[in-house]
């Protein structure tokens, strides 16, 4: 089932994609070789908190944090760990708040100190395919044209799409209907309406996009050990341009390029 938002609780959806933002950027800002994930976990909770809102991770289906941490070949869920970050990963954060009752959700992969010129093309390209399936995120367009869109600019790459996690609704449940892939054919599947609102989520690999879980139960690695990036912003679909609610003010046509 589809819940389509109307425009009060659009405007509720605004806001804790707005205060999520803002989290993450303050998240960003302490990536740094020495840090560990754990103090970042411990940080997130205490910004989402004290802005009176919940983080929704934090015990979801037992998970036990308030982000996901996933260094290198970790794909997504991964668990923030007591262990310093070394020069030369990379890690993506995932985190999602739930306010006043509506949900966010968004995740970015930044690298720590220097990287490769392969991880940094690696981060940049994961972020294009967002933009390429946003860009596609319009009433009357189907789910497959977006799946494809994020698709065919990784593969342009060589790169590897996740294919067993994929975007999803979201509202005032963190996953609701559509699940949204990151691969299909255009003109196929679900039709988009003004009012839905989904989380888009490229998952990208640098080699296999084959994946197992560790035991944990929890955490998805790529099966060749090769790095993983990931890129998720909670999307409004209009008649027009699709709103980034987890990101104010960003217009999809500004990162389109190439
Ligand atoms: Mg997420
Ligand atoms: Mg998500």
């Amino acid at each position: 089932m589809i819940y389509t938002k109307n425009s009060a609780e659009i405007e509720l959806m605004r806001e804790a994609g707005k205060l999520l933002h803002e989290v993450l950027e303050q998240l960003r800002l302490m990536i740094k070789p020495g840090v560990t994930t754990l103090e970042i976990d411990q940080t997130a909770e205490k910004l989402i908190r004290g802005a009176g809102a919940i983080p929704s991770f934090k015990g979801y289906e037992g998970f036990p944090s308030s982000i996901c941490a996933s260094v290198d070949s970790e794909v997504v869920h991964g668990f923030p760990q007591d262990v310093p970050l070394k020069e030369g990963q990379i890690v993506s954060i995932d985190c999602g708040v739930i306010l006043n009752g509506w949900q966010s959700d968004s995740a970015f992969t930044s690298p720590v100190g220097n990287v490769s010129d392969d991880l940094k093309k690696l981060i940049r390209v994961t972020e294009e395919c967002f933009w390429r399936g946003a860009s596609q995120a319009k009433a009357g367009n189907r789910l497959g044209d977006i799946g494809w869109a994020v698709q065919q600019h990784a593969e342009k790459h060589g790169y590897g799409v996740i294919r067993d996690y994929c975007g999803h609704g979201i509202g005032r449940e963190m996953h609701e209907d559509p699940g949204v892939p990151n691969y299909g054919k255009p003109g196929r599947g679900t039709r988009l309406s003004a009012g839905m609102t989904i989380a888009i989520e490229p998952m990208i690999a640098l080699g296999t996009w084959k994946v197992f879980i560790t035991d944990n139960d929890w955490t998805a690695v790529t099966r060749d050990n090769r790095p993983c990036s990931h890129y998720e912003h909670t999307v409004l679909i209009t008649e027009g341009e699709p709103e980034i609610l987890s990101l104010p003010g960003a217009r999809v046509g500004g990162h389109l390029h190439e």
